[in-house]
């Protein structure tokens, strides 16, 4: 198997490290041929903004929507704005996700803060809550039919969701030591069906 990291802008490194700590191929994508062979893509944080600008300017994103509609591809934070079909005070990219999102939705008071968050899906993600470590991070504000909220804030916020192979996190498990995420990721990878 084969997951390749978008390699435009952002947090590249940790993910591939995380994804080789796994026993993954991980590769560093840094133009459109190289999806070529790839079973699946990580769309990593960074700045939404800057990442579409590059998208657009290199002609990926039909290439990416294509990808996207018999393969797994993970958004991490700018990941999933890039994503989201709806983006309230910006514009929606590459529309893959019905889900709508809000960009830095957290304030500046609590740019960054970490959360543990219980996860069903991930292995004993109910027993052992995920840390959930939040960097100026997008908030979910309304999901279409098909999505499934995987994970909420306290406040009942929701902060990671999955529509068939297509999966989002407001957060960053690459920056925590927590292999979960990735895993369960790979599990996405190996399916062959939504
Ligand atoms: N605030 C950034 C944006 O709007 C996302 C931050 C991140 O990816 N850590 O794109």
């Amino acid at each position: 198997m084969r997951i390749g990291v978008l390699a435009l802008q952002g947090g590249v490194r940790e993910h591939l490290a995380h994804l080789r700590r796994l026993a993954i191929d991980a590769r560093e994508v840094r133009t459109v041929s190289e999806l070529e062979g790839l079973q699946g893509l990580i769309v990593p944080g960074g700045e939404s903004t800057a990442i579409g600008r590059l998208l657009t300017a290199g002609d990926w994103v039909e290439p990416l929507r294509a990808f996207a509609r018999d393969h797994a591809v993970w958004g991490t934070c700018a990941g999933m704005i890039l994503m989201a079909r709806e983006v309230s005070g910006g514009r929606p990219l590459l529309a893959l996700l019905d889900i709508a999102v809000e960009r830095n939705a957290f304030g500046r008071q609590i740019e960054s803060f970490e959360e543990p968050l219980s996860v069903a899906e991930i292995e004993d993600g109910l027993e052992a809550p995920f840390p959930g470590v939040f960097i100026r991070a997008p908030r979910i504000t309304a999901v279409g039919e098909g999505v499934h909220i995987l994970a909420r804030l306290a406040d009942g916020t929701p902060v990671a969701a999955r529509q068939g192979r297509l999966l989002t996190t407001a957060f960053h498990p690459e920056l925590t030591p927590d292999l979960r995420f990735h895993a369960f990721f790979a599990d996405l990878v190996r399916r062959r069906r939504p």
